[in-house]
This record gives structure tokens, sequence and C-alpha cells, in this order.
């Protein structure tokens, strides 16, 4: 199909000032423009051909070449010798000039190309002492860095991206679906307006490399589970030029052998003898600051709790520390020898005349009498 002369499409005499291609080329935009005619080709048609022709007739030597030889002077794929002075574009700056005064706002980030780079999550596992008393640690992390060797546009050095050919640098198109057209970010420009014809060898034209981030996390005192630690700034590279986001470091606590945590307490079970356990005594306990010495008073059951209290974490938000508490679980002795069977049968019969040694078994029978009572 021949192309309509340029200042025919744009509506301006030959010699038309710069001010007056620029209020024709609004003029046709606003009129034409997608976001106004959804599902429209003609209009679609209509406006990729006002950019184009405003494109080269609101640059100076552009417009020499387009005037002295028409389309051939412009248009790179006639390949006449004046095309050189076509170069590439940077149509998001003219169509940022026209428009950031109708859709100020309105497109978000997916028109203009710089975008904010995605934040990361970073699963850092710790030791409970660790968690406890705070650590530093040093984490790898995968990431997308700004590559160096074309400063992140994507774009070979030496060359610069082009205005893409799908969206003509808006950065969505419409599609049709049904009854609906839905607007969508670009398929070949993924919303950035420009395409790389000539990509960088060191990203292939992402402008952004894959790199293994060395990092020191600085991990306070009492953090559990679940919480994080902001990293601002060291998440992915933005996309041409945009913020980069942020890492979150996000803690987990390993099991530990012993304590099992909620929250600023600590548990734990420790196993005492029968003999302890009826005579009473003291037993040594761990604690996360080393062993202490616990008193147990005679006739402790299984399943008591004992507290100590500030042996537990203090929280990393702050307040005061929390308790250890201490259940004891009375063991059954085993692997007997015949002397010791001979001193516990004894101590059996012992027993047997006199219910008030075991106060849980008489509550028991009772209850047990009780219930078949009833029956
Ligand atoms: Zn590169
Ligand atoms: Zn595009």
């Amino acid at each position: 199909m021949a192309k309509r002369d340029y200042y025919e499409v744009l509506g301006v005499e030959r010699g038309a000032s710069e001010a007056e291609l620029k209020k024709a080329y609004r003029r046709l935009a606003m009129k034409h423009h997608p976001d106004r005619n959804p599902g429209d080709k003609a209009a679609e048609d209509a406006f990729k051909e006002a950019n184009e022709a405003y494109e080269v007739l609101s640059d100076a030597s552009k417009r020499q070449a387009y005037d002295q030889y028409g389309h051939a002077g412009v248009d790179p794929q006639m390949g006449a010798g004046a095309g050189a002075a076509y170069g590439g574009a940077n149509f998001s700056d003219i169509f940022g000039d026209v428009f950031s005064d109708f859709f100020a706002g309105g497109r978000g980030s997916s028109r203009g190309g710089a975008q904010r780079g995605s934040d990361l999550r970073y699963t850092l596992e710790l030791d409970l002492e660790e968690a406890v008393r705070g650590t530093t640690v040093t984490i790898r992390v995968p990431t997308l860095v700004e590559c160096k060797t074309c400063d992140g546009s994507g774009a070979k050095k030496g060359t610069s991206p082009v205005t893409c050919t799908t969206c003509g640098g808006i950065g969505q198109v419409r599609m049709q679906q049904g009854f609906f057209s839905v607007q969508q970010t670009c398929p070949r420009c993924h919303g950035s307006g420009k395409m790389i014809s000539d990509p960088c060898g060191s990203c292939h034209g992402q402008g952004r490399v894959e790199e293994q981030k060395t990092l020191s996390v600085k991990v306070p005192p009492g953090v559990d589970t679940g919480d994080r630690i902001r990293l601002t700034g060291e998440g992915e590279a933005g996309a041409q030029g945009g913020p980069a986001g942020d890492l979150y470091v996000v803690v987990n606590v390993r099991e530990h052998p012993i304590f099992q945590r909620d929250g600023k307490h600590l548990y734990c079970e420790v196993p005492i003898s029968f003999a302890d356990a009826a005579l009473g005594g003291e037993l040594e306990v761990p604690t996360l600051d080393g062993r202490v010495k616990l008193k147990i008073p005679e006739g402790t059951q299984t399943g008591k709790q004992f507290r100590l209290r500030g042996k537990g974490v203090a929280p990393v938000r702050g307040g005061a520390a929390g308790d250890l508490l201490c259940r004891v679980a009375v063991e059954t002795p085993v692997n007997l020898g015949k002397r010791q069977r001979e001193l516990l049968d004894e101590f059996r019969k012992t027993l047997q005349s006199d219910s008030s040694h075991s106060p849980k078994a008489s509550g028991w029978f009772e209850g047990m009498k009780r219930f078949f009572g009833d029956l």
C-alpha cells in the first residue's frame, strides 16, 4: 500500500510551523486514540499513520530528508542513502510530551518503560539459639541486576531501542475476544513501548542479568518464625532505569532438640527418676544460657510444670523476657537387677495396705466404683 503524504496525513501545509504540526497531531491522536476507539481497526490505522507522520515531521533533520526525497528519505526499509537520517527515533518522548497533559497518571507504569523491580523473598533458616540471641549471617541471593555492558538498556553498545511496531509505542494493544475488546500489555515490548532491534549480547536484550548477590543480614535478637527483615533496594533491579525492589528475609526457626518455643516462652520436658519424684531433690535443667539447678519437692507427679522466670525469650519488639517451663516426666525404671526387684517388691507390699500413698489412684478407684454403681 502506497504511503500517504505526511503533510496530507496531518492536514497541514508543507510550510507548517512546529506548533501547527503539533496541534494537528494532537487533534488526530485524540480523535483516533485506541483508548477512545476500542476495537476500531480504521481508527487504529489512522492513529499509527498520524504517529508516523508526526514522528518524521517533528524532527528537523528527518523533515528535511522527507521534503527532499519523500518517503524514501526517511523510511529505512526503502534503503535510500538519506535514510540514515532516520536513525532511532525516540518515540516515547514525543508521545509523552503530547499526551502527558491528557492522560496524566492514567496509564500507570505500563507506558514509559521504567518499572520498579520485583520484591524478592529469601527464607532464612536459623537455630533457636541464633534467633534468640540475634546474629549476622551472610546470604547469597539469586537476583537480577542491571546489565553493565549496556547499562540496563538492553540494546547493543552504540545502538538504542526503537519504537515498538506492534503497539506504536503505547505499550498496550487491543484484542478482540468474542464481543469484548480488551486492552492488554503489548506482547512484543511487554509494555515498554520500545523494542530492541540489536540486542546486547550479555543480557540478550533484557537489560538485566541474573547474578548471585552476597549480602550480610543483621538479625536482631528475639526473632521468630515468620518475622521479616526488609532490605530496601536489594530486590530485583528495575526495568529500564526503574528503581530496584526490596528483599524480604523471612525467618524460619529450626526445631530444637530440647526446647519448644511458643512466642516468648520456652518449654522443655525433663525426665526424673521415680525415686527423685517421690523423695524430692535437685535437678539440673537446661536453659539457653546453660544449666541451672531446679528444686523438686517430694511427691512430685509426672506432668508437673516448673516455671523458671525470665529464662525464655526477650521478644524482638521489646518487653520482658518470657519464661522457661520445665515439665517433669517420671520415668519408670527398666533393666532392674535382682536386688532392685526385691526392694521394689518389698516396697509394693507396703503400699497395698494404704491408699494414701497414691493420691491419683485412690481418686480413680473412687470414680470407677461410682461408674459401675450407676450401671
Ligand atoms: Zn545488556
Ligand atoms: Zn509494543
